[in-house]
């Protein structure tokens, strides 16, 4: 294996997921919209490695419409997700006590695939540290290689047209925004995941972002503006 693991994006639409290489085979970022499986399955095939893990860092419809066509193709397989976001996966949007009470939003179909494991910020996923990021969802999660400090981060942070938080998304690409649950909540989590100190950011929309230090402040600072 390489010093520092390559990123293997998959994309459909404007939707990405990633296929994350361990030495024991490959964990699966989101994935992606319904009708996605084969796409999935061909890119895990290319790279010689079985898919043993399906980590998601949240529950709307455009990073886990697959999972259920996933979990039949592979039979047996992982799938990780946060405790709260959990409830969202069986399409229970109600609010616990202590959090902001607004609607969740964006669409939530749920899955007939159950959790077989469910994670909370510091758990370690192979090589990947799950880290909270609560904000476009209530339980959103993002996902450090410790290896090489990629984040994967899904909604929370995202680089379609420049990167941008889920608290204030760029004209390219407002749908992020819309959908986010807690604007100052989103942008407290950006905050948190600025300070790990990403060296690439690999979001659930838009290319990767190299480097991503001085683009996150700034959409950080024009969040805080608004
Ligand atoms: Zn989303």
């Amino acid at each position: 294996m390489a010093a520092f693991p390559e990123i293997h994006r998959i994309r459909r639409l404007f939707v990405n997921a990633y296929l994350v290489e361990e030495e024991d085979g490959l964990t699966l970022i989101d994935a992606l919209i319904p009708g996605s499986g084969a796409r999935i399955l061909a890119a895990a095939e290319k790279l010689g490695k079985p898919i043993l893990r399906i980590a998601l860092t949240h529950a709307h419809g455009d990073h886990v419409g697959s999972l259920d066509e996933l979990a039949t193709a592979l039979g047996e397989v992982e799938v990780i997700v946060s405790v709260r976001e959990a409830r969202l996966l069986e399409k229970d949007s109600s609010l616990e006590p202590g959090e902001p009470q607004e609607r969740v939003r964006g669409g939530l179909p749920g899955a007939r695939t159950k959790p077989t494991r469910t994670v909370e910020a510091g758990e370690r996923i192979g090589s990947l540290e799950v880290v909270a990021c609560p904000g476009h969802t209530p339980g959103h999660i993002a996902f450090l290689d410790l290896r090489d400090r990629t984040l994967y981060s899904g909604d929370a942070l995202i680089t379609f047209g420049g990167v941008t938080t889920a608290a204030r998304s760029n004209r390219l690409f407002p749908v992020t925004t819309h959908f986010t649950w807690h604007r100052s909540t989103a942008l407290e989590s950006a905050k948190a995941l600025r300070a790990l100190r990403p060296a690439r950011l690999a979001s659930g929309h838009g290319r990767v972002q190299e480097a991503p230090g001085a683009a996150l402040d700034r959409a950080i600072a024009r969040a805080e503006r608004s």
